[in-house]
């Protein structure tokens, strides 16, 4: 995720109010201090309503992590840098597979932006954390089927346009409307293959 706060300091207090019922197990400031809100066996509030692949109980198996990013600006190198490290301990703790490294964006297609097209998504891939497309893309089949495709991924494509351009902020890394050009095509073609 990213917060849509204007500081970490906002963003903890947030998260240990009551009322708005939105938490998440890790919040990373801008200078890279990691601060973890909750234990990573409890279950917190930061997917909502949310689905990847059958699973529509995000917040019962999943861990959040939040980066103090207001949206519209890039993520600090400190935080990354951070982020990478939480990654890999948490990998390694939880033997958690590499494709189960995805954004609140693609659990909740149409509802939640975040962490959006600034999130570098291929150096978390080249380290291990969730796919990217290869530098190399070879054009997708004429009976490519892209529902299909998105579906495999893991994405609900109940609202097809909305899990579209769910997919470009992540894998294409561009805001758009929810069709897909030949070059997003390909790239799905390319991505859908790692699944
Ligand atoms: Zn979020």
């Amino acid at each position: 995720h990213y917060t849509a706060q204007d500081s970490l300091a906002q963003t903890v207090r947030t998260f240990t109010l009551v009322k708005p019922q939105v938490s998440a197990h890790y919040v990373i400031g801008k200078d890279g201090k990691v601060i973890h809100m909750l234990n990573d066996y409890m279950r917190a509030w930061h997917a909502g309503v949310s689905k990847w692949g059958s699973i529509s109980d995000m917040n019962s198996c999943s861990i959040g992590i939040e980066l103090d990013n207001k949206g519209n600006e890039p993520f600090a190198p400190a935080q990354m840098n951070s982020l990478l490290i939480l990654l890999a301990k948490l990998k390694k703790d939880y033997n958690i597979p590499t494709a189960n490294f995805i954004g609140h964006g693609d659990i909740a297609p149409g509802r939640k932006p975040d962490p959006g097209i600034l999130f570098p998504w291929e150096t978390l891939a080249k380290k291990g954390f969730g796919y990217y497309s290869d530098i190399i893309i070879v054009p997708a089949p004429l009976n490519f089927d892209s529902a299909i495709a998105l579906r495999l991924i893991g994405y609900d494509t109940g609202n097809l346009p909305a899990a579209i351009g769910a997919f470009k902020r992540h894998f294409v890394q561009r805001e758009g409307s929810g069709t897909l050009s030949q070059f997003d095509l390909d790239v799905l073609f390319n991505v859908y293959k790692k699944y």
